[in-house]
């Protein structure tokens, strides 16, 4: 039975749309290529044709539904995103100067705080910088569950924005006492975790031609769960058609020391040990993977999840994305958490990524495309929607996005190359233009649209008003949630609208009024400012 509690899924459109007169269209796409002056029209949620605007069969040019304007733009498939952690939004610019063991440490008593609400909030501010940035299909991975916070928050505000998700059902179960990092007060049960990732499955988990939602289970890392979980995860997803297998691994020389201090092996014994050495699971950071264990994930057609800005802000080093590709490792893009990147945005973990692959020494360490690529089909196939999502072709998940150059400073001068501009030139180019995901509009002229109406923001703030949480320093929570239901624009009548703008006054009051009472308490030495 479906949970109210995740929200209503949305239905794919029944109409046409028709985008015109594309400047650029990056297809990913190995016989389209890229095409200028281009047009792409899809029925519903399936692309079903592309190609040149003056081969565009006349039919298809005077029948669509709706018409966007590709002029002056970049179009390209929607970036997929596969490292999150959404629930840490709330904390950024923390710990500013640890590792990851001591930045972990620092963390876990703040998000321990999390409550359902927050977690919903901090998802949707996730998921609306990664949809503003050209993400259409993201998963992420929600391995803490302190007080009534459940996966279903996090698929709530999926539905609520429109985005495609791949949750992972994570958690911890190994404290402090048995040899983990997290404190003991913080990780759940062996048995309430599976049967809660069961439970998920049965609820959530859709293995239909381009679903909106699939689910994956993972375990937050080896150094936070028990081999017996990581087993036990791995069979009971093996038993669903679809449901994948995704967590840390080798992040950095900690993770090596703490790897072989206490199982005696490295990261690909490991993974052969746990079960985890087959090609339905995709691992996050694997900066530390020497060659033989490339060419493990090579031969078994594991997944890597590159997320260089996390990397790089918590010294962990530079994963070896060139060796991985020329091994035929699948690599792509995460942005990881919101408090380690500490943004969410798909495009600028391309960047970082092409610009370290390069900062060796070596001019051709990795190309624009290789990493626009990674960005798209990399990602599509770390999620197992490699013939579904992450090109634009006849068939394919209708999931584009449109990046304007034309009347932007920052893409002056960009005619040589105007799709290696969305990587070269200022990375705070501004928003995505237009995003389509299933069909639907979900970036309309850089404006992100509310799938649901806003009516995720007139329910948060009956929550906050319900739980009287205190704004410190300012009003009452009651009073000021009252005071934000009166801004909801639109009300009841907008619900289910396709057009109605997110109500970003409404997130950032939310966002922010969690975020003070996150880290209520935390000393100002946690915080990490010098
Ligand atoms: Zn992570």
């Amino acid at each position: 039975m479906a949970s109210p509690r995740a929200g209503v899924p949305r239905p794919p459109p029944t109409g046409t749309l028709l985008i015109r007169d594309i400047s650029h269209l990056a297809t990913q796409n190995d016989e389209l290529g890229e095409i200028s002056d281009a047009a792409i029209f899809i029925r519903g949620n399936v692309i079903e044709w592309v190609g040149k605007m003056a081969d565009l069969p006349p039919e298809l040019s005077t029948s669509a539904d709706r018409v966007i304007d590709g002029k002056g733009h970049v179009f390209l498939p929607g970036l997929v995103n596969t490292h999150a952690h959404m629930f840490q939004a709330l904390n950024r610019c923390m710990a500013q100067d640890q590792l990851l063991y001591g930045w972990l440490k620092t963390l876990y008593p703040v998000w321990a705080q999390h409550t359902a609400s927050s977690v919903f909030v901090s998802t949707v501010v996730s998921m609306s910088e990664l949809l503003l940035s050209g993400c259409t299909t993201s998963s992420d991975h929600l391995y803490m569950y302190p007080h009534d916070v459940k996966l279903d928050d996090t698929i709530r505000a999926a539905r609520a924005l429109g985005l495609r998700f791949h949750p992972v059902r994570g958690g911890m179960s190994a404290g402090v006492s048995r040899g983990g990092i997290a404190p003991d007060s913080v990780v759940e049960d062996e048995g309430a975790i599976l049967e809660d990732m069961e439970r998920c499955i049965t609820e959530f988990h859709d293995n239909s031609r381009l679903s909106m939602l699939r689910l994956a289970l993972g375990p937050a890392s080896q150094k936070t769960v028990t081999n017996e979980l990581m087993i036990s995860a791995a069979r009971l997803a093996r038993r669903h058609p679809g449901v994948r297998l995704h967590t840390h691994l080798a992040e950095n020389q900690e993770d090596i020391e703490y790897t072989e201090r206490l199982y005696g092996y490295r990261f690909g014994s490991y993974i052969s040990a746990v079960e985890w050495d087959k090609c339905d699971c995709w691992f996050a950071h694997c900066v530390k993977l020497n060659e033989s264990e490339r060419a493990l994930f090579s031969e078994r057609g594991i997944g890597v999840a590159h997320c260089p800005s996390s990397n790089t802000r918590l010294a962990s080093g530079i994963a070896p994305v060139r060796a991985m590709l020329d091994q035929g490792v699948n690599v792509g893009l995460g942005v990881d958490g919101a408090c380690s990147s500490d943004a969410q945005s798909l495009l600028a973990e391309a960047r970082l990524a092409l610009l370290l692959q390069r900062a060796g020494g070596d001019p051709k360490g990795l190309g624009v495309r290789e990493a626009l690529r990674m960005a798209t089909r990399g990602g599509a196939t770390n999620l197992g929607r490699q013939g579904e999502l992450g090109q634009i072709a006849p068939g394919f998940g209708a999931d584009v996005v449109g990046f304007k150059f034309q009347g932007k400073l920052a893409f002056a001068g960009t005619v040589a190359d105007p799709v290696a501009a969305l990587l070269l030139c200022a990375p705070d180019s501004g928003p995505v233009h237009w995003s389509i995901i299933d069909g639907h509009v979900v970036v309309r002229e850089g404006v992100l649209l509310a799938a649901d109406g806003n009516r995720w923001a007139r329910e948060t703030v009956a929550a906050a008003a319900a739980a009287e949480v205190v704004v410190e320093g300012g009003e009452g929570g009651a009073a000021a949630a009252a005071a934000e239901v009166e801004k909801v624009e639109g009300g009841g009548e907008a619900e289910g609208r396709e057009e109605v703008p997110l109500d970003l006054a409404a997130l950032l009051a939310a966002a922010e009024r969690h975020s003070r009472a996150l880290v209520a308490g935390v000393s100002e030495a946690a915080l990490g400012r010098r």
